[in-house]
């Protein structure tokens, strides 16, 4: 198409957040970069959600979500916990200490988020790969005065270094989390084994 520059689109800015949602007395979490208010009155949140994940589906089915806001204090593990692997293999909770319910019985991060809000799904819009949910806030807690955290200082800051260079060779580095794959070129049906993502995320360096 013409005059269609993709990498314009991540001038875009976004935030990294915690989405967590409850079922049938199951717990799940997944990592986010699409939500924002868009209403005051009613006060009215939107979020994007990708339809492969665990939370996802939890969401349709129990319309309860709460979205915690993380920090620029976020370090690596909380990624690698919610975002690098799925809750339809482990339980993503486990072992972690500083989570509480909040009045809807949904988990929240106490620790690396300045706050959360609670939502009740009011429509959902079908858009392919993802789900766009609109939800009413039930309830809003401010946690901390810690900054919130970007997707370009996740990026920047925070997301794992690919080592130095030890082989001849092209190498590609995942976008997202900073695997590095060998080759001269990725496969078209590679999935990055730390987080899931596919060839279309990976960068020749
Ligand atoms: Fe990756």
């Amino acid at each position: 198409m013409e005059n269609l520059d993709v990498n314009m689109l991540k001038k875009l800015s976004y935030g990294l957040f915690l989405l967590t949602s409850r079922n049938e007395g199951r717990d799940n979490g997944c990592i986010i970069n699409v939500a924002a208010q868009v209403t005051t009155n009613p006060l009215q949140i939107v979020l994007a959600v990708n339809k492969g994940n665990l939370t996802h589906d939890m969401i349709v089915q129990s319309g309860l979500l709460n979205l915690s806001v993380l920090t620029t204090e976020t370090t690596m593990d909380i990624f690698e916990r919610f975002g690098f692997q799925s809750g339809r293999s482990v339980d993503k909770f486990e072992g972690l200490a500083e989570i509480s319910r909040s009045k809807n019985g949904v988990f929240y991060l106490e620790k690396s988020v300045n706050g959360f809000l609670s939502g009740q799904v009011s429509r959902m819009l079908d858009l392919g790969t993802h789900t766009l949910f609109v939800a009413d806030v039930t309830e809003a807690v401010t946690l901390s005065d810690q900054p919130s955290l970007t997707y370009a200082y996740y990026h920047e800051h925070i997301k794992s270094k690919p080592v130095a260079k030890a082989t001849e060779g092209a190498r590609w580095v995942c976008d997202v989390c900073g695997y590095v794959y060998e080759g001269d070129e990725v496969p078209d049906d590679f999935v990055c084994p730390w987080c899931g993502h596919g060839k279309s995320d990976f960068v020749r360096q």
